[in-house]
C-alpha cells in the first residue's frame, strides 16, 4: 500500500537517460512497486504516436501549432526540442495533478528539461539511467524495433552527448539487469522518503 504525500512531503522525481537506456520499462515497474504513490507526468509532444501509444496516457500528442500556442500561454514548466523538429514539454498542470493526488510527481524527461527542473526544484530527486554500454543501448533499440533506421541513427547520435550529462544528476543507475536496476532506484526513493 503506497503512502500519500502531504504538502510537506511532496517531491519531484526526475529520470533521464538516452533513448534505449530502458526508461519506459523501468518507469512501468516503479509506478507499480514504489512505496510512495508516483504520479507520472504526462508530457506533451509533437512527435507521432507509436503503435499502442494512447493520447493522454503515453503523451499528449499535439501539433506544432498547438504546442507553440500552449507555450505562449505559459502552460509549460519546461520545453525542449529533443530531436530536430520534435518538441517535448512538461505541463505545469501535471505537477499540480500529482500534488492533488497526494503523490510524488514523476518526470521522465530529457537532459535539457531536467536541467531546467533542477533550477526550479533544487530539492528534486534526480536520477540518470545509463545503459551498460553504447553497444548494448543500440542493440536494445534495434530489438525494440519501433524506429525507422533514419530515426534510430538520429537517436544513437545523441546517446554520447546525453551520457555526458550524467554527473549533473544526484544519482546514476546503470540498467544492466532489470530487476537489479529497479531495486536500486526503489532503495533510492525509499531513502528520500525516510529523510522527509
Ligand atoms: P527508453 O524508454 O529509454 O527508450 P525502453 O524502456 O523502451 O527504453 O527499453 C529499450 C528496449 O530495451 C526495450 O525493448 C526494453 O524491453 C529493453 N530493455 C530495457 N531494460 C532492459 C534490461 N535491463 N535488459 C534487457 N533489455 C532491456
Ligand atoms: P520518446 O520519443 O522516446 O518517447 O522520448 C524521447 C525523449 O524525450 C526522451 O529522452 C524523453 O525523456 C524525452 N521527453 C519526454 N517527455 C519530455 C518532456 O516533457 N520534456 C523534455 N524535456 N523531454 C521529454
Amino acid at each position: 500500500m503506497s503512502e500519500s504525500a502531504t504538502p510537506e512531503t511532496f517531491r519531484v522525481v526526475v529520470l533521464s537517460g538516452p533513448s534505449g537506456s530502458g526508461k519506459t520499462t523501468i518507469v512501468e515497474r516503479l509506478l507499480r512497486e514504489a512505496p510512495m504513490r508516483l504520479v507520472k507526468s504526462v508530457s506533451a509532444t509533437t512527435r507521432s504516436p507509436r503503435v499502442g501509444e494512447v493520447d493522454g496516457d503515453a503523451y499528449y500528442f499535439l501539433t506544432l501549432e498547438e504546442f507553440q500556442a500552449r507555450r505562449l500561454r505559459d502552460e509549460f514548466l519546461e520545453t525542449a526540442e529533443v530531436y530536430q523538429g520534435l518538441w517535448y514539454g512538461t505541463l505545469k498542470s501535471e505537477i499540480d495533478r500529482a500534488r492533488q493526488l497526494g503523490g510524488w510527481s514523476f518526470l521522465e524527461i530529457d537532459v535539457q528539461g531536467a536541467l531546467r527542473v533542477m533550477e526550479l526544484y533544487p530539492e528534486a530527486i534526480t536520477i540518470f539511467l545509463a545503459p551498460p554500454s553504447m553497444e548494448v543501448c543500440e542493440q536494445r533499440l534495434r530489438d525494440r524495433g519501433t524506429e525507422s533506421e533514419e530515426i534510430l541513427q538520429r537517436r544513437l547520435k545523441k546517446v554520447a552527448e546525453e551520457l555526458s550529462y550524467a554527473n549533473r544528476y544526484k544519482s546514476t543507475v546503470v540498467n544492466d539487469e532489470l530487476d537489479r536496476a529497479v531495486a536500486e532506484i526503489l532503495l533510492l526513493l525509499q531513502s528520500q522518503q525516510n529523510a522527509a
